[in-house]
């Protein structure tokens, strides 16, 4: 069974699907709706980019036909758990497209923004309920709703809700509902906690593995730049000369990281924004609907705001900071490539950040193609001028950095500065200014420095 008219789906359903444009299902929904279709608990190893969201979301639209107008006051008869904001949005957005010539009742709950219209929507009882587990606990406890109706539940996204500490809150939510009810359970790994979880929570599940972390990096052409720390903001200028880079997501480990590599793009003209945990909800949505619509050229993103980022045409991840957690570089490069579609993705690696590489390339299971035809290549262990130097010239918001390596590396520093940059800059004209790590990249010198460039 490959098409959607094919499943014993109602018409109203096949119509809202025809119309956005799918007609073929993908692996994760052939497999897994006509087993939602029996009434199977459901556990399934996908990630989002493979339709997942529309696996678990059209069983469900179909089976609470039944029943259809039984809806209780202050009580949900499905609930879908999303660990971010940014996921459940979209979840509902999905949800409310498939069922829209249904007559459903659906709510969207999530922190950060005023409760009360999640309150008002709650209110008369709601067919669908999106909510991640902060806000949905907090209403529960105040009395907004009650999951004791809840026919039909969906846990995304298990693994990153573990990640996220949600354990807990999760806990406390399964706790209060019905024993008799049919489960979902989406994760896009499975090591032995959120298994765990899982068999804590399904009964007899059918289970569906689709295309597991280590193979799902396959469809996007994957490269690895290694660059000096201090001069990624260089190449990051160098690469996105390249005009036809015209949607590019570009992920760093921390929000401030975020805000200077926006702050730098904006400096070069370029249009971005960032989103991460400090931006308010409708600011994060904001880019992430101007970054939709193509009016911003990049978005730089935290690896826990750009979950759920579900955004068409992303023709290039950048990974301006590796992802110290390996599976953060699948669910990143996952941005692109999606629904069939291929995409690129280049990863700056500093010196420092080789042993994550080596953890990525270990779980992906396979070798990162180098692209080292770019002026700021370097390989190998990283001179010590190099680490010294910051480039954020014009971030005078940080502190200027102490000198490292002191002593260590004086045959270098004492030599003569004639490549110094000058500057203006108070936050660098505070930094001592004693040696080349001032110094704009010099090719040759990179050259006389790099090891045998098949050396990993
Ligand atoms: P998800 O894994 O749910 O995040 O979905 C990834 C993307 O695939 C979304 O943009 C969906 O709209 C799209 N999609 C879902 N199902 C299909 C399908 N059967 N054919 C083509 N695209 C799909």
């Amino acid at each position: 069974m490959t098409k959607f008219a094919d499943l014993d789906l109602r018409a109203p359903i096949l119509r809202a699907v025809e119309e956005s444009g799918y007609e073929t299902m993908t692996p994760i929904q052939s497999k897994a709706i006509p087993k939602v279709l029996e009434g199977k608990d459901l556990i399934a190893v996908a990630q989002t980019g493979t339709g997942k969201t529309a696996a678990f979301s059209l069983p469900i639209i179909q089976l609470l036909v039944n029943g259809e107008g039984k809806r209780k006051p202050k009580t949900a008869r499905s609930l879908i758990l999303a660990p971010t904001r940014e996921l459940a949005l979209q979840i509902e957005e999905n949800i409310r497209g498939y069922a829209k010539y249904l007559h459903y009742k659906i709510a969207l709950v999530f922190g950060g923004v005023s409760q009360k219209p999640q309150v008002k929507s709650l209110s008369q009882g709601t067919d669908i309920l999106i909510a991640t587990p902060g806000r949905l606990l907090d209403l529960m406890n105040q009395g907004h709703v009650r999951l004791n109706e809840v026919e039909y539940f969906v846990l995304d996204e298990a693994d990153r809700m573990l990640d996220m500490g949600f354990i807990r809150d999760i806990k406390k939510i399964v706790a209060t509902l019905p024993k008799k009810r049919q489960t979902l359970f989406f994760s896009a790994t499975m090591p032995k906690t959120v298994e765990g979880l899982a068999n804590s929570i399904l009964t007899n599940p059918h289970r569906v593995d689709i295309a597991p972390a280590a193979t799902t990096a396959d469809k996007v052409d994957q490269y690895v730049l290694f660059v000096p720390k201090n001069l990624k903001n260089k190449l990051l200028a160098h690469i996105l000369k390249d005009e036809t880079i015209d949607r590019a997501i570009i992920f760093t480990r921390t929000k401030h990281g975020a805000n200077r590599v926006s702050k730098k793009l904006d400096q070069l003209g370029i249009t971005s924004a960032a989103i991460h945990g400090n931006k308010s909800q409708n600011a994060r949505q904001a880019a992430l609907n101007q970054f939709r619509d193509g009016e911003i050229r990049t978005l730089v993103a935290t690896d826990v705001a750009a979950r759920g980022i579900d955004v068409d045409g992303i023709s290039h991840v950048i990974n301006f900071d590796l992802p110290n957690e390996e599976e953060s570089y699948v669910h990143r490069i996952g941005r692109t490539a999606r629904a069939g579609k291929t995409g690129i993705s280049l990863s700056f690696c500093d010196h420092e950040e080789r042993a994550y590489l080596k953890g990525i390339e270990r779980l992906i299971r396979q070798k990162i193609k180098i692209m080292d035809n770019h002026p700021f290549h370097i390989e190998g262990i990283q001179p010590a001028d190099y680490a010294k130097a910051d480039d954020d010239e014009e971030d005078t918001t940080r502190r200027p950095r102490r000198p490292r390596n002191r002593g260590r590396n004086n045959k270098r520093r004492n030599q003569p500065s004639n490549k110094q940059e000058k500057s203006t800059n108070p936050a660098k004209s505070r930094r001592p200014a004693k040696g080349p790590h001032t110094a704009k990249p010099n090719k040759n010198k990179n050259k006389k420095r790099r090891p045998n460039p098949k050396q990993r």
